[in-house]
């Protein structure tokens, strides 16, 4: 099985028409597309291998709630994946427990969740083993309440995100991001068996570019990459792919 792509888009591009030419140049199997909300329906007309993602969604399936978008509309959407918990909406106020109240609803209403978590620069300033700590505080809190089945399925896809590494152009050493994953992986083998722990898939995000790569995805522990800045240029984004299908 080939590492997984993701392609976070984050409020770009800011017309329909240059949406459709990115995702054109990016659509490749075991790749993953999370545009913004409105360019979903389109894209799912538009793409033959990739798969689509939202960035976020919502943790009640429909109601009055102005603004939130439903677990269920976007499965109605051929929508597959959604991104829960990223640093830049934990920056916007959404907590730990508004993260579990969606990772719940998305995976009971079948989307696969891409969850993320990450420390600080204060944190890993710390050290390693202050990062393991605040990365496992935040699993711990994130899947709270979630079933061993649930872990086993397949659906849960965990992106290991240092904070200080994201949109900075300085990535993570693929060492250290390799232990935090592997310090990950032992807790929740420990917390939910073999059956459950060792289904879950692990990615490296942060300022990750066509030059490292190769670096993070030849890891045996990391199954994949999210990629921001680097998915909005064809070329860049293609070198990232290339680097994948090459190992
Ligand atoms: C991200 O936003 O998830 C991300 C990894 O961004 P970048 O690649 O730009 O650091």
């Amino acid at each position: 099985m080939r590492k997984l792509i993701i392609a976070n888009w984050k409020s770009n591009p800011q017309s329909i028409t240059e949406a459709i030419k990115l995702a054109k140049a990016s659509d490749t199997r075991n790749v993953v597309i999370a545009p913004p909300y409105p360019y979903l329906e389109k894209l799912g007309g538009v793409l033959r291998h990739a798969s689509l993602s939202s960035q976020n969604v919502f943790w009640e399936d429909g109601g009055s709630y102005t603004g939130e978008v439903s677990p269920s509309q976007l499965k109605n959407l051929k929508v597959t994946y959604a991104i829960i918990g990223h640093s830049e909406r934990r920056r916007l106020g959404e907590t730990d427990e508004i993260i579990n109240k969606k990772v719940k609803t998305a995976l009971t209403r079948g989307l696969k969740v891409i969850l993320c978590v990450g420390e600080n620069s204060k944190v890993r300033r710390r050290g390693a083993l202050a990062s393991q700590r605040y990365v496992a505080n935040q699993l711990k809190k994130d899947l709270s309440g979630i079933k061993k089945q649930e872990m086993g399925s397949r659906n849960l896809i965990i992106a290991y995100e240092p904070v200080w590494a994201i949109g900075t152009g300085k990535a993570d050493k693929p060492g250290d991001a390799t232990a935090i994953i592997s310090s990950m992986r032992r807790e929740l083998l420990l917390k939910y068996g073999s059956l459950g722990g060792s289904r879950v898939k692990f990615l490296y995000g942060g300022s990750l570019n066509a030059k490292n790569a190769f670096q993070f995805l030849s890891r045996e522990g990391i199954d994949g990459a999210l990629v921001g800045g680097a998915s909005l240029n064809p070329k860049v984004f293609k070198a990232i792919i290339k680097a994948r299908d090459s190992l």
